[in-house]
């Protein structure tokens, strides 16, 4: 079924010896204590091996690289910043892995054209930074910002907490430079909203999780850095309370709402527990939370908006308790709490995750039957919802019972994601809406995706890459 997978090889000394020589032996780590970052991921779901891995400080030695790789035949592994959720940057069958970090120049910044370019291996927090020194804001908001690249944020596709307003990374590209697998150097860096020139190549390469290409830079877009911000934690009553919530914020705040995040009490209680320095943001403790975020061109009036939302909710029962920031560190702590749901789960043992999108009416009516659906697999197992409700993607993850044997619990990995992904298919939503394929997914996919668009990936994959050189194994 898997048309690139490339059996395991050691490389030959010699060719070993060509690819060192293009990046110098300074930047090709080949000492394994070294490579450790490299072939570990986040979750620790996904290990590899790997000759070498390369640090090249140019689009040129990409560039040579990938020339020699397809020349010789060798598999590559591209990697921005290793913060990737479903295996693929890591080098699952000994490739060479190809690490960005070095290509970390932003090119430039026109505060006029509202455009920023920018290198594979800039980390999204200094992209923000360099838009904001322009009084500009570059709308992609990942909890990782600090380890995670422009590169792979691209090469994912990826989403986070402000795609509701602003869409996820697609959304932020003009243009890009792509490194072709045999070598060749694809300039698409246009700064153009109107390009009406046949295909669009950009969007080919972002999502494409590095099997088509290595983006090496993209001209990213800014916005107008907002001139208020207000913040809510919100106690709700039911999933279908925070549906409705959403959409009277919408009617009384159209066009400033810019997060809706939805949380389950389960979750709150875990960040209690084990996220330190968080406390509980409301006195009561109350079944779902919402955390409202409206920003705005107007310097005022916003606070007056998202009051208005909260007493309507608590007139008509969707709203049980709020509380607004009052501070910069009060808001940072509502998105902290928010954030650690991420972190704080791997502390209860197993969790079978999904990171999954329905259309956002849909999303309460998910939930329960997802609920209902993991419940008769594995009765105590505690599923815990939450994510961005306001774009439909939720992260349905499901913690082991209490005390239960972690292995065992995992052992049920499939079927609890046939269970939940059947649910998602019964409301027309995607297995993954914001992590991308990687290795996790992949044997999914060809169950899931329309079979005629499936054909045209493969044939895709085989036109670009065929010696199926880039980051084989992984996507198809
Ligand atoms: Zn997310």
């Amino acid at each position: 079924m898997n048309i690139v997978e490339t059996p395991p090889k050691m490389l030959a000394p010699d060719l070993l010896g060509r690819f060192v020589a293009i990046v110098g032996e300074k930047n090709a780590i080949t000492d394994r204590d070294a490579q450790a970052p490299y072939l570990t991921e986040p979750r620790d779901m996904f290990r590899g091996t790997s000759p070498v891995v390369l640090r090249p400080g140019s689009v040129a030695e990409v560039a040579a690289i990938l020339k020699l790789a397809t020349e010789s035949a060798t598999a590559i592994v591209p990697q921005g910043g290793n913060t990737g959720l479903v295996g693929g940057q890591i080098p699952q069958h000994g490739e060479i892995v190809l690490a960005l970090n070095r290509l970390d120049r932003v090119r430039e910044v026109d505060p006029v054209s509202n455009t920023m370019t920018c290198e594979a291996g800039v980390t999204l927090l200094r992209a923000r930074e360099a838009a904001a020194e322009v009084d500009r804001l570059y709308p992609q908001l990942l909890p990782s910002e600090g380890s995670c690249t422009i590169g792979g944020n691209l090469s994912t596709n990826a989403g986070g907490t402000a795609a509701l307003a602003y869409g996820i990374a697609r959304s932020h590209a003009l243009g890009i430079e792509v490194v072709l697998p045999d070598g060749r150097v694809l300039n698409a860096l246009n700064k153009l909203k109107k390009d009406n020139t046949g295909y669009d190549l950009r969007d080919l390469f972002i999502g494409a999780e590095g099997t088509l290409g290595v983006i090496t830079a993209a001209v990213l877009r800014l916005v107008p850095r907002p001139r208020s911000i207000e913040t809510a934690f919100v106690g709700v009553p039911s999933a279908h309370a925070a549906l409705d919530l959403f959409g009277l914020a919408n009617e009384r705040a159209t066009g400033t709402v810019t997060s809706f995040e939805l949380m389950l009490r389960l979750g709150i209680e875990l960040v209690l527990r084990h996220g330190a320095g968080c406390r509980d943001l409301l006195p009561q403790p109350h079944p779902w939370y919402v955390l409202i975020e409206l920003s705005s061109q107007a310097r005022s009036g916003l606070r007056a908006v998202l009051e208005e939302i909260l007493a309507e909710g608590l007139e008509r029962r969707l709203v049980q308790d709020a509380t607004i920031a009052e501070s910069l560190d009060q808001t940072k702590m509502f998105w902290r709490v928010r954030e650690m749901f991420g972190e704080v789960q791997r502390h209860e043992g197993g969790s079978i995750k999904h990171d999954v999108s329905v259309p956002v009416a849909a999303v309460p009516d998910f939930i329960a039957e997802a609920d209902a659906a993991v419940a008769k697999l594995i009765p105590a197992a505690r599923p815990l919802s939450f994510g961005h409700l306001g774009d439909g993607n939720i992260h349905y993850n499901v913690a082991q019972p209490v005390g239960a044997d972690k292995a065992e619990f995992l052992s049920h990995w499939n079927e609890v994601n046939a269970a939940v992904f059947a649910v998602v298919a019964k409301h027309g939503g995607s297995i993954s809406a914001e992590h991308g394929i990687g290795v996790m997914k992949r044997d999914l996919l060809p169950k899931v995706k329309d079979p005629v668009a499936y054909d045209l990936m493969r044939t895709l994959k085989r036109a670009l890459d065929p010696q199926g050189i880039l980051n084989p194994g992984k996507v198809l």
